[in-house]
């Protein structure tokens, strides 16, 4: 028998009626002979709420003390988790990310695990404790409390399942990992397994129901991930390098959609490489992603720029370009949704992004910015057409 780590996002934990049902789940998976680490989100959606707090202080509120503030709401889950576990009876205990020494480096707000002290967890585990940790959260070298960015309790359980060597199940509200977000397509399908390099780009370009960085680390220890339910048999989707691509596979596994962007397009840039740089050497240099970017021809040695960053970064991104240009220079499209389609299949078939293209135009569906990688195809269009963009799409390539 081996080591497991599971976890629990906010959903399975929201309520004291949940947290108890997850704690038979665990219970009977130790007594199934299996060492367990659960790792815990905050309760249904206090993360939110905490964040609306501080909003409530002010609109900026400071980064390490939020992150010390947001820390608290998987304190609070996984505290319950083991109380509940030792009122059934089970040994157990909680941790911090603290406490398991889950040491992190980069920004508060979107930090990364760099190490976890994997001694503390195995003592717990050879006494024969269930041990509870606190996702989402790492310690910096400071000493200061840190967070992993939304979702980051994904990423938490996978680096401790690589640390303990350890099989990883990710328990959440869907039943496995579908083609396409099934709030946003009631057809879509469930896939039985996905390889990691899909995953990493769906979940990167916003199927939320993975944390991007916890398929990263998982494609590069190779350790399977299982995505499912916990309160049911239903099996889920298993997350890991598939070789055997079938012949007849199809060549999109899936797509993902993203409103968390917004478009600025900067005129009057002299066509020269220092210029260029310059902007864009600007707006890196305070760690703003840059991600979809558009030039257009040069017309007298002028060009205009049109790129993609995350909303949040929005007023930071201004305040940087307006020292370079002139305000009228500058615009701003928040009126984007970015719509990826994502498959391994796309390495060895052509066509693929004329199919798309020809639906779109066929639908009046504008495409505003286009990127691609050797496995996906992602455009900005107005979000106003996303859902009918999806359902096409969809259709045409049998998510
Ligand atoms: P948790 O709180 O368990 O971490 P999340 O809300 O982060 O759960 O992720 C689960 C949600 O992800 C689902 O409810 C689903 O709507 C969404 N989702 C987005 N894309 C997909 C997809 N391709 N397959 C399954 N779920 C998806
Ligand atoms: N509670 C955090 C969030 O809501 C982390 C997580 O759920 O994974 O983003
Ligand atoms: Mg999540």
């Amino acid at each position: 028998m081996g080591i497991v780590v599971q976890k629990y996002g906010g959903s399975s934990v929201a309520t004291i009626e949940k947290i108890k049902k997850v704690a038979e789940t665990v219970g009977k998976r130790k007594e199934s002979g299996d060492s367990v680490v659960v790792v815990v989100s905050a309760m249904g959606d206090t993360t939110d709420d905490l964040i609306e707090l501080a909003n409530q202080i002010t609109e900026y509120p400071d980064k390490r003390e939020l992150d010390a503030l947001l820390s608290t709401g998987e304190m609070i889950s996984a505290s319950l988790l083991a109380m509940a576990l030792k009122s059934m009876g089970y040994d157990a205990i909680s941790y911090t990310a603290y406490q398991i020494g889950m040491r992190t480096t980069g920004q508060h707000g979107k930090s990364l695990i760099e190490d976890i002290d994997g001694e503390k967890l195995r003592k717990s585990l050879t006494e024969g404790k269930i041990v509870v940790v606190a996702g989402f959260q790492g310690v910096n070298d400071e000493g200061d409390i840190t967070t992993l960015g939304r979702g980051g309790s994904d990423t938490s359980a996978v680096a401790i399942a690589v640390k303990l060597d350890a099989q990883c199940e990710i328990y959440t509200d869907v039943d496995g990992i579908y083609s396409v977000d099934p709030r946003l397509y009631k057809n879509a399908k469930k896939l039985s397994e996905i390889d990691y390099e899909e995953m990493l780009e769906l979940s990167s370009l916003g199927a939320q129901v993975m944390h991007s960085r916890s398929i990263e680390l998982a494609q590069k220890y190779n350790i399977p991930v299982y995505v499912g339910l916990s309160t049911s048999n239903i099996k889920g989707t298993l997350i890991r390098e598939v070789t055997n691509m079938n012949m007849e596979s199809k060549p999109i596994t899936g797509l993902a959609t993203s409103d968390d962007d917004v478009a600025i397009t900067v005129k009057n840039i002299p066509y020269n490489i220092n210029s260029i740089s310059n902007l864009f050497g600007k707006i890196s240099s305070k760690r703003i992603n840059i991600d979809m970017i558009s030039q257009t021809a040069p017309i007298d040695g002028i060009v205009n720029i049109s790129f993609t960053i995350p909303k949040g970064d929005l007023n930071e991104c201004m305040s940087i370009l307006s020292e370079i240009t002139d305000k009228d220079n500058l615009s701003i499209d928040e009126d984007i949704t970015k719509f990826s389609i994502v498959g391994i299949g796309m390495k060895t078939t052509s066509g693929v992004a004329g199919r798309m293209f020809k639906l779109f135009a066929e639908n009046n569906i504008e495409v505003k910015l286009i990127t691609t990688s050797e496995i996906r195809i992602t455009c900005a269009i107005k979000t106003q057409d996303k859902l009918r963009a999806v359902k096409i799409i969809a259709e045409e390539f049998g998510l």
